[in-house]
C-alpha cells in the first residue's frame, strides 16, 4: 500500500513536472505566433541587407544588423567574435550561349560556382555529356580532353527526403571541376542541384585540389539541361561562355554573439544559423530563417523571464558557405578559452513547417531527447532520429565529441526550388512557418536546458 501512495506521488510530481514544461512550451509558442518578431527581421535582413557573401559589404551590413538587433534585446552580452574569411567575387554576371549543328543557338542560364576562376574573355568548346562524377573514368580521357563536361546528374525524384536527394549529387558540384581537370577537361557545367525543372541556375561552393589545374565550372538552369540534353541526342553541342569571377585577399570578419549568463554553472548551450549566404537572392532560406529563428528564440526565452541554468548562446556564424571559417574558429576559440559545451543546435534548412530534430550524438542522448516527443507531439514536431545536426556547429563535435547536437528537421520539400538561387527571397518565406520554426527553436533550447 506504501508503495503503491510513493508511487502514485511521483506519478503526481512527474505530471506537474511535464505540465510546467507544456504550460512554458504553450507561453513560447503563443509569443511567437501573436507578437513574433522574426518575419519583420527576417524582411529587414532580406531588403535592407540583402544577399551577404562573405566579404562583401552586404556581409559587412548584415554583421552590423545582427550586432544592433541583437544589442537591442537588452541581453547579458552581446559581442562580435574576429575571424579570417576567404572573399571570392562573381563580377559581371555571367552569360553562356548553346549552339548546336542545326545552328541553332540559345542562351542558357548560368551562373558560376563559388569559388570558380574566371573564364579570361570568352571561352568556347565542345560539350561531351559525363552523367556523374563517377562516369569519368568510363568516358575517358581521349573523348574528354580539350572539351566542356556536362554533368547532368538529377535529383532522384523518388527520395522523400530531398536533402538526400541534394546529397547523392552534390559531388558533381563540389569536385566535378577538380576531377575533370585530371581528363583535360577545359571546364565544367553542372546540371543544377535543384529538386524542380525551372529556368534558375543555383550556385553553390566547389573546390580545386593542389597541383590539379584549376579550370572554370558553372551551375546551368534544369531547363537548359535538358535542352542541352535532347540537343546531344542529335549531334555534337557546342557552348560559349564567359564568367569573370576571382578571389581577393582573405578578410576579417566575425561571427555575432548574444548570451543569456547561465544562473547554475557556466556550461553553454549554443544555437544559431548563418548569417552570409549565396549573393544571388537574398538568403531567405539559407539561412536567413535560421538566423531569425536563432535570435527569435533567445528573444522569446529573455521576454519570458526564464532563469536558465546553462549559458544559452545564440551564435549568428560567418562563411558558412564557402569555407564555414566561423564555425571552425568558433570551435578552437571554444578550445583555447576552455569552455564548457554540453550542446548545439543548428536551424539550417530554410524557413518551411518545422517537423522535429535531428539528433546527431550517442544512443543515450537519442533517448533523452526523444523523451519529450510526446509533449512536443501537440505543436506538431514529431521527428526525432539519429542524424546530422549542421555544417556551422559541427567542427565543435572534434573538440567536445561527448557534446549533443541537434539539427532543426523541416519539411524538406521545397526547400531546393529555391536553395542559392535568384528565387531565395523573403516572399517565398511563409510567414506562419517561419514563426513556428522560431518557437520549436526556442522549445528545444528550454528542455536541454532543463535536462542537461
Ligand atoms: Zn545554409
Amino acid at each position: 500500500m506504501k508503495k503503491l501512495m510513493t508511487l502514485a506521488i511521483l506519478m503526481v510530481a512527474l505530471n506537474s513536472f511535464a505540465s510546467q514544461d507544456s504550460i512554458f512550451i504553450r507561453k513560447i509558442y503563443d509569443e511567437a505566433l501573436v507578437s513574433g518578431q522574426c518575419y519583420e527581421n527576417l524582411r529587414s535582413l532580406c531588403k535592407d541587407v540583402g544577399a551577404r557573401i562573405t566579404g562583401s559589404a552586404e556581409a559587412k551590413m548584415a554583421i552590423k544588423w545582427g550586432h544592433d538587433l541583437l544589442s537591442s534585446y537588452g541581453f547579458d552580452n552581446v559581442y562580435l567574435q574576429e575571424i579570417k574569411v576567404p572573399h571570392w567575387e562573381r563580377g559581371t554576371t555571367e552569360a553562356g550561349w548553346m549552339l548546336n549543328e542545326q545552328k541553332e543557338m540559345l542562351k542558357m542560364n548560368i551562373l558560376a560556382l563559388g569559388g570558380s576562376v574566371g573564364t579570361e574573355g570568352l571561352l568556347e568548346g565542345e560539350i561531351i555529356l559525363v552523367e556523374s562524377v563517377e562516369d569519368l573514368e568510363k568516358v575517358g580521357k581521349e573523348k574528354i580532353k580539350g572539351k566542356i563536361v556536362f554533368f547532368n546528374k538529377p535529383f532522384d525524384q523518388t527520395q522523400i527526403n530531398t536533402f538526400k536527394a541534394y546529397g547523392a549529387c552534390a559531388n558533381q558540384r563540389w569536385e566535378g571541376a577538380t576531377k575533370a581537370a585530371l581528363y583535360d577537361a577545359k571546364a565544367v557545367i553542372i546540371r543544377s542541384l535543384a529538386q524542380s525543372t525551372d529556368e534558375h541556375a543555383h550556385t553553390g561552393s566547389m573546390h580545386y585540389e593542389e597541383g590539379v589545374m584549376q579550370i572554370p565550372a558553372a551551375a546551368i538552369s534544369t531547363v537548359d539541361a535538358d535542352r542541352m540534353l535532347e540537343w546531344l541526342q542529335k549531334g555534337k553541342v557546342y557552348v560559349k561562355m564567359e564568367m569573370d569571377c576571382r578571389y581577393y585577399a582573405d578578410e576579417t570578419s566575425y561571427n555575432v554573439i548574444a548570451e543569456m549568463t547561465g544562473n547554475e554553472d557556466d556550461k553553454i548551450i549554443t544555437f544559431g544559423g548563418h548569417l552570409d549566404s549565396w549573393d544571388v537572392g537574398e538568403g531567405a532560406h539559407d539561412d536567413g530563417a535560421g538566423i531569425v529563428h536563432s535570435i527569435e528564440a533567445i528573444r522569446i526565452l529573455h521576454k519570458l523571464n526564464y532563469f536558465n541554468n546553462h549559458t544559452l548562446r545564440c551564435v549568428l556564424f560567418m562563411n558558412e558557405e564557402n569555407g564555414n571559417f566561423g564555425g571552425k574558429y568558433y570551435a578552437e576559440i571554444a578550445t583555447e578559452n576552455n569552455e564548457k559545451h554540453i550542446c548545439a543546435i543548428e536551424s539550417d534548412r530554410g524557413g518551411f513547417l518545422p517537423i522535429g530534430f535531428d539528433i546527431q550524438g550517442t544512443p543515450e542522448q537519442v533517448e533523452l531527447v526523444r523523451q519529450f516527443k510526446d509533449l512536443l507531439f501537440d505543436f506538431e514536431l514529431y521527428k526525432f532520429e539519429p542524424g546530422y545536426s549542421g555544417v556551422d556547429i559541427r567542427p565543435l563535435l572534434n573538440h567536445y565529441p561527448e557534446m549533443l547536437q541537434l539539427g532543426m528537421v523541416i519539411n524538406s520539400q521545397e526547400y531546393f526550388d529555391y536553395h542559392h538561387a535568384e528565387t531565395d527571397v523573403f516572399e517565398s518565406v511563409n510567414k506562419r512557418e517561419l514563426e513556428l520554426g522560431s518557437a520549436a527553436m526556442a522549445a528545444i533550447i528550454y528542455l536541454m536546458d532543463k535536462t542537461l
